[in-house]
């Protein structure tokens, strides 16, 4: 047996050490006596497979590592470098500056969340959004949950509970993060029946599936995968057609639910959700942090009858939006009614951003680094399941080993993201990629300190 244990000091011995007890005032004693004793119990494990005790030294400037761990959290800004828009892993839309200041404001006080000023009684947390809602898509009522996978959940579950829900097998996708649609329709305890092939569906097909336990017919915008060749899907208004010869319900999941016409900026089409309320859809649902550009959310337009049967779902209550998401999607909303979004929402201002300017950017980055970087043409992609395979040309700053050695790529890739904030960067075919257009310009000078201390040449 290893006699090292008994070289083990004890709790107390390691608390009274000076730099440990210096750090009570501003950590807390509870917190370091719990680490210590996080810490010797890891220790007793090491010790039993064979290691030696460090020295008391060691072991104060191990707990001092775990506080400063501790105090920084593992939820950090990083700069985003790969050039995709809406990364869903790097939290998808950032806010414009009157989003954050609302959500600012309405998290550092009270507010009338739910109360009516003019009346003093009980209000409702949905009046704040339902306006806005309606006059940037032409519903007749809306209504915002925690997210669109909610909402999508909210609906089901609302109306098609124990009956049917039909949809076109080419769109029982996978929405992300392992969330399936059919998963999604399954929890709210309806049935889901899928008609047609993989890559065609037909109006008959939806028309002989209807049975009097139809409740809805479902259309999910496929958004983060492009089917092309032999394809057929059914139009909206054919789904509308049906639904209403029926009496059956239409809901349309869009997914990123855009606003603007995205041909405009070069982009493939992406569904607008004013369309979808024109054609007839009973309800559109549509995510807030994905094209709109605002924060987490799941939005509900449509029919006022249905919103009101959802809006009354004991469901309803445990996915609702919080206060400060609501400030901010209001904010974000009314840069669509005041005909600024383009010029106020980050998301936007980014698909916008021309290229001699992205270029410019790009140039600068490489003057002040040098080295074995060059600047390429390329693409920048939207993301967030929206616009697959559709593309913004852009200019990249591109490092390639000249060993044609992926190990290096990596090991500068990594060194980006050891950086304070990280730098998330791509790499393609032998090469690592970084886009100016997801960069903040704000944040050049930190992506020019990271590339200059990643390659390892002085400042
Ligand atoms: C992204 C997406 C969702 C999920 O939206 P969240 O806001 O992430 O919950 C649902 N349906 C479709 C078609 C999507 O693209």
């Amino acid at each position: 047996m290893n006699t090292d244990f008994r070289a083990i000091p004890g709790v107390d011995r390691i608390l009274s050490d000076m730099r440990l007890s210096r750090l009570e005032a501003s950590y807390s004693r509870p917190l370091i006596t719990s680490l210590v004793r996080q810490y010797l119990d890891e220790l007793r494990v090491l010790i039993r497979q064979g290691q030696s005790c460090p020295t008391i030294d060691q072991i104060a400037e191990s707990i001092i590592n775990r506080l400063i761990s501790v105090e920084a959290g593992t939820l950090h800004t990083v700069i985003n470098a790969t050039g995709v828009i809406l990364h869903t892993n790097l939290g998808r839309a950032i806010l414009s500056l009157e989003a954050r200041l609302a959500m600012d404001m309405i998290a550092s006080g009270y507010c009338n969340l739910e109360f009516n000023l003019e009346k003093g009684t009980r209000g409702s947390r949905h009046i704040h959004i339902e306006s806005l809602l309606c006059r940037v898509t032409g519903a007749e009522d809306a209504l915002v949950v925690n997210n669109n996978a909610s909402a999508l959940l909210l609906a089901i579950t609302s109306l098609a509970k124990k009956k049917e829900v039909i949809i076109s097998r080419g769109q029982l996708v996978e929405i992300g993060g392992g969330v399936r649609i059919p998963d999604v329709i399954r929890l709210s305890g309806a049935r889901l029946v899928e008609v047609g092939t993989t890559n065609r569906t037909y109006k008959s097909d939806f028309d002989n599936a209807i049975t009097p336990r139809t409740a809805a017919l479902l259309r999910v915008h496929s958004s983060n995968f492009k089917l092309v060749g032999f394809t057929r899907s059914i139009l909206l208004r054919e789904l509308v057609e049906i639904g209403h010869k029926h009496k059956v319900w239409v809901l349309d999941d869009l997914g990123s639910g855009c606003l603007l016409d995205t041909i405009k900026f070069g982009l493939d089409p992406e569904p607008m959700v004013q369309d979808s309320i024109s054609e007839g859809a009973d309800l559109v649902l549509f995510s807030g942090d994905k094209l709109l550009g605002g924060p987490q959310a799941g939005i509900i337009v449509g029919s006022r009858n249905i919103i009101e049967k959802l809006k009354g779902h004991p469901m309803a209550r445990a996915v609702r939006i919080d206060k400060i998401s609501l400030a901010g999607l209001a904010a974000t909303l009314l840069h669509y009614i005041k005909g600024e979004a383009l010029i106020r929402i980050p998301v936007w201002q980014m698909i916008c951003c021309p290229l001699d300017e992205l270029e410019n950017r790009a140039r600068q980055w490489v003057s002040s680094v040098r080295g074995r970087i060059d600047i390429i043409d390329g693409e920048s992609m939207i993301g967030g399941g929206s616009l697959p395979g559709s593309t913004l040309p852009t200019r990249l700053v591109a490092i390639r080993d000249k060993g044609k050695n992926s190990q290096a790529l990596l090991s500068i890739a990594q060194k980006l993201r050891q950086q304070r904030p990280a730098v998330i960067a791509r790499i393609e075919k032998d090469t690592l990629l970084l886009d100016p257009r997801t960069v903040l310009r704000e944040q050049d000078t930190l992506v020019t300190r990271a590339l200059t201390e990643a390659l390892g040449m002085p400042q």
